[in-house]
């Protein structure tokens, strides 16, 4: 054991400090170096052969990315067999399904998918033979009817991170067990501090680290995590589609990991505060925010779930686009832009047309999503309380 390893009896908000922080003598600093590098030199052509030699190609693996890597795993907790490292959040849904999807095969897709998973699963994926269907994400058990002889693969995204609906998650796994189908998670939203959802039997989870995990909104980073059965699976695909991350970023998401608990928690609470101030709020019709009792997705996300991150939406009653623009355009606090989990507070406009085929949107009124950062949440109300005059001036 070395000094910066800690045990499993740690709360993970201390383990937080301490993973992924390999000690020696010689070196001995408190953060990993960033190590760049393509070629590794051998000592003799022995060592280029033995398969024991750490490190044979800068793809292959740096002292970098082994430390982020090995923290994420211990982060996913005991049922985790390993974690691969991609350059995009996007890239590691797409290194996920490519791993368990060939010709022949179905996969089940929520209809509350991230968007862009919808644009990988009509064009690129259909193309290798693999048929592709969305499924009502709030199905649970359900799912069973739904199911095919050639169902490889059962993708789950809780909450859906634009229309936050809870996903019955152990009723999902229980079936794919039964039927031998692999399921992957997208967990962006929980991250494992709120949902290790490796414990409860999903196969494969994955997240956008260029949300909680850098935190920073400086960089871009995806991760994959799977268990003993799918992991070497995963890593055989991830290194054979030659994924590789720039180790400046992966030393940004090192970083980050060390005050993920506190940010997590810091936006939870304002999250919490600022969708309770807008469920009083005339001009609201609805807040989309599992850790709201009111929330149709409360009772499963409470069952499951550690906690909640800073990212929810509110449905509007029926306004017009220029009044949306009006309140959002004049927010001063609230940048407008897509992504989410930094520092910083970020709101927009969502549209979702063209994206919901299982299911229909009822919702009357427009949509629109909250990124709650570090600020102090008075002053976050303060700004959404104008924004809310600007809306009803407008009309
Ligand atoms: C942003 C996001 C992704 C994609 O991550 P990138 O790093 O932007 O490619 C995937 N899933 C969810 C839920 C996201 O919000």
């Amino acid at each position: 054991m070395s000094k910066s390893e800690t045990s499993n009896a740690h709360s993970v908000a201390t383990r937080l400090a301490h993973m992924g922080r390999p000690w020696s003598p010689d070196m001995p600093f408190v953060n990993p170096p960033v190590v760049r590098a393509s070629t590794v030199l051998f000592e003799d052509v022995h060592a280029m052969h033995d398969p024991a030699s750490k490190y044979v190609y800068g793809r292959r693996g740096t002292p970098t990315s082994n430390a982020l890597a090995d923290a994420l795993t211990e982060l996913e907790g005991p049922a985790c067999a390993g974690t691969v490292l991609t350059p995009s959040g996007l890239a590691a849904i797409s290194v996920a399904l490519l791993s368990f999807l060939g010709a022949g095969d179905h996969v089940l897709i929520p209809d509350c998918a991230y968007r862009p998973v919808r644009e990988l699963c009509d064009s690129l994926i259909p193309r290798l033979g693999v048929e592709v269907s969305y499924y009502d994400p709030t199905i649970g058990a359900g799912i069973a009817a739904l199911t095919r002889a050639n169902t490889k693969v059962i993708y789950l995204e809780s909450p859906g991170s634009l229309t936050f609906e809870i996903q019955d998650t152990p009723a999902i796994v229980a079936h794919a067990r039964a039927i031998g189908a692999v399921t992957i998670i997208d967990n962006t939203w929980a991250t494992p501090l709120m949902f290790r959802a490796l414990d409860f039997g999903v196969d494969v989870t994955l997240m956008a680290a260029t949300k909680y995990i850098v935190g920073h909104s400086d960089a871009m980073l995806g991760t994959v995590s799977a268990n003993e059965a799918t992991w070497k699976r995963l890593k055989h695909t991830h290194g054979a589609m030659g994924m590789f991350t720039g180790p400046d970023d992966m030393w940004l998401a090192l970083r980050g990991l060390r005050t993920l608990s506190v940010r997590m928690r810091h936006q939870e609470q304002s999250a919490l505060e600022i969708a309770r101030w807008l469920q009083t709020r005339p001009e609201v019709a609805q807040v989309l925010h599992p850790g709201l009792p009111q929330d149709p997705g409360h009772a499963i996300w409470k069952r499951d779930f550690n906690g909640s991150a800073g990212l929810f939406g509110i449905i509007l009653k029926p306004s017009s686009d220029e009044a949306v623009a009006a309140m959002l355009d004049g927010l001063q606090l609230f940048g407008l832009g897509y992504s989410w989990g930094g520092y910083e507070s970020l709101a927009i406009p969502c549209e979702l047309t063209g994206i919901r085929t299982a299911t229909t949107w009822a919702a009357e009124g427009p949509l629109v999503r909250l990124q709650i950062g570090l600020e102090d949440p008075a002053d976050l109300i303060a700004d959404l309380d104008k924004g809310l005059a600007r809306l009803n001036a407008a009309g």
